[in-house]
């Protein structure tokens, strides 16, 4: 029997905190932006990325209920190899959180990366130990389409990616669909 993986990932998606991602411009001015800006930002030439934030301990962190549930459950099944795979540098922040205040045992795998091919080259590792059933579940659009192809290559495997909407707004929820549509309908020009 195929062995099962589940992986999550911790910013947005099990948990929120407040933590902000800092651009030192070209000019020499420094402006911030939240993950979810940073995640739809266009650099610009000169642009300096400061991610201090994630790498001292969380601030004010709050489980997105609805994931961190799963998580809670999918961690009593022996059979399933869970995971929090983070973009970040530091994985004991995250790992003392769900210890202190829930009392979970759960270690991160840190890619210190926001590049979705290194998410993606994580699972496919993973398919080559002989995971045969992957559920991946992540906010971000990128990370969830980079791990998602991954289907094409392994028609046998069952791969899930899974986009984590709990942490938004419903007006946020309501433009990602739209968005969803348009870019769904430019396909078929
Ligand atoms: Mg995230």
């Amino acid at each position: 029997m195929g062995r099962i993986l589940r992986v999550f990932d911790f910013d947005d998606t099990l948990a929120k905190s407040v933590a902000y991602i800092y651009v030192k411009h070209k000019d020499g001015k420094e402006t911030t932006l939240s993950p979810s800006q940073y995640a739809k930002y266009k650099p610009k030439r000169g642009d300096e990325f400061d991610f201090r934030d994630f790498n001292s301990m969380l601030n004010n962190p709050q489980v997105i209920k609805k994931n961190f549930k799963l998580l809670q459950q999918m961690l009593k099944n022996p059979n399933k190899k869970v995971t929090i795979l983070t973009a970040r540098a530091l994985g004991f922040p995250i790992r003392k959180f769900f210890k202190d205040e829930y009392g979970l045992d759960v270690y991160p795998v840190t890619l210190a990366s926001n590049n979705p091919k290194d998410k993606a080259d994580w699972i496919e590792k993973h398919i080559s130990k002989g995971y045969t059933d992957i559920a991946f579940m992540d906010d971000s659009l990128k990370n969830v389409r980079a791990v998602q192809q991954l289907q094409r290559k392994y028609p046998d495997v069952r791969i899930k990616s899974v986009l984590a909407v709990e942490h938004l707004t419903s007006s946020q929820k309501k433009k990602l669909i739209e968005n969803h549509i348009e870019e769904l309908s430019k396909t078929y020009l």
